[in-house]
This record gives structure tokens, sequence and C-alpha cells, in this order.
């Protein structure tokens, strides 16, 4: 057998980019903190946001966090992978950055809603869609999911409404992913998760690209 026909295993290869939506009160933020926190080769795709930053959130971190106007100028330079409008403000993925990560060979994580993941789906662009996977997080039912949302206390009544809104119809899309997690203990959560992520890893294609 000549050296030719070994497979090349060990040959850098493009990173995976995993896409990450579920409704507020899906876990979603514990899950992916856990995740960037247990495996060195996944990187946080940080959004752009024109909200505030919240308590403990730090600006570059978790978030960009933008004025309207350098939103919309990040908008006109076609600087965005996609971008859409949840709760009010303004949200969206830098193309350069998540595409020169996967070019470097890192794996990518990035948590964005229902409307994000239909333009990412869309992207043209080659590096995105052979890279793609993509991944819902869910509960079991509304009435867990309103269980969560009360149980962190931390929203009036408008803000609660609003979100539990947003949420209802973001749980219907769960159809349209690869993966559905329905949530359970944090455990099980980062289990199916890490499952994901080592399977996609193992696929022969993304050995040759
Ligand atoms: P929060 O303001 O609670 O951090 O996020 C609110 C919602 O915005 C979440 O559902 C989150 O997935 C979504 N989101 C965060 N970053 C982005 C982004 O870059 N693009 C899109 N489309 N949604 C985002």
């Amino acid at each position: 057998m000549s050296a030719e026909d070994l497979p090349e295993t060990q040959r850098p290869r493009r990173g995976i980019l995993f896409l990450l939506s579920g409704p507020a009160g899906s876990g979603k933020s514990t899950l992916l903190r856990r995740a960037l926190n247990e495996d060195n080769n996944l990187a946080f795709s940080i959004s752009c946001t024109t909200r505030s930053p919240r308590e403990g959130e730090t600006d570059g971190k978790h978030y960009h966090f933008l004025s309207d106007e350098e939103f919309s100028e990040k908008i006109e330079n076609n600087e965005f992978l996609e971008h859409a409008k949840v709760h009010n403000w303004r949200y969206g993925t830098l193309a350069k950055t998540v595409i020169d990560l996967l070019d470097d060979g890192k794996d990518v994580i990035m948590d964005i809603d229902v409307q994000g993941a239909d333009q990412v789906r869309d992207s043209e662009n080659s590096v995105i869609s052979d890279t793609l996977v993509d991944i819902f997080l869910t509960t079991a039912d509304t009435a867990e999911l309103e269980k969560r949302l009360l149980g962190r206390g931390s929203e009036d009544e408008d803000t609660f409404q609003l979100r539990m809104r947003t949420a209802v119809a973001e749980i219907k899309r769960w159809r349209d992913y690869t993966y559905c997690i329905v949530s359970g203990e944090h455990d099980e959560d980062f289990r199916a998760l890490s499952s994901i992520i080592s399977t996609e890893r193992l696929r022969v294609s993304r050995m040759m690209s």
C-alpha cells in the first residue's frame, strides 16, 4: 500500500459553523457558556447589537454594542452575514470574522434567532454553506418555557409577554433545523450538543475539505 492510499486524517481542515437557535428560556446561554468553556477548538461568534449591555456583559466579549447609526453603516457596507430585529433591537453577525475563523480551522458557534438562521442557510458563500450545521434548542412545551422565563423574575410584565410571544412563534420553526435538542437537565443538554459537535467533526467529507 502506498502512502497516498492512507487517509489524510491529520490534514488541517476548515472549521465547522455550528448555528444554535432557540427561544429565550430554552437554556441556550448556559449551554453555550459550558460548551465554550470545555472545548478549546470552539470560538463564539460575537454578534453586533443595538441593545444596551446587561449587567455583567462586556463589549467585545458578549456582543459588540453599537449605536443605531453604526449598525446601519455596517448594513450599508455589506458587512453582515445576516441581521435581524429581535424584541425591538437589531442584531447581526459580521461575515468576515466568521469566515476568517472557519478558514483558520476553528469551529465557530453562533447564537442567532430564526430569521438570522434563514439568512445564513440562504448564504451563497460556499465557506458558509459547506460548513453549516444548524441546531434548534427548545423546551418540551410552552408551559415549561413559561415556567423558565418566569423563573428569571427579572422582567416586567410587558417584556415577559413580548418574549413569550416571540418564543411561541420561534418554537414552530424547529423542523427547519438539522438537529433539535429538547432541553432537559443542563447535563443532558450539554451531552446532546457535545455529541452533535463530535459527530460532525468525524465526517469524512470534512477531513477532505
Ligand atoms: P439577547 O438580547 O437576550 O442576548 O438575545 C435576544 C435574541 O437575539 C436571542 O434569541 C439571540 O439568539 C438573538 N441574537 C443574538 N445575536 C444575534 C445575531 O447576531 N443575529 C440574529 N439574527 N439574532 C441574534
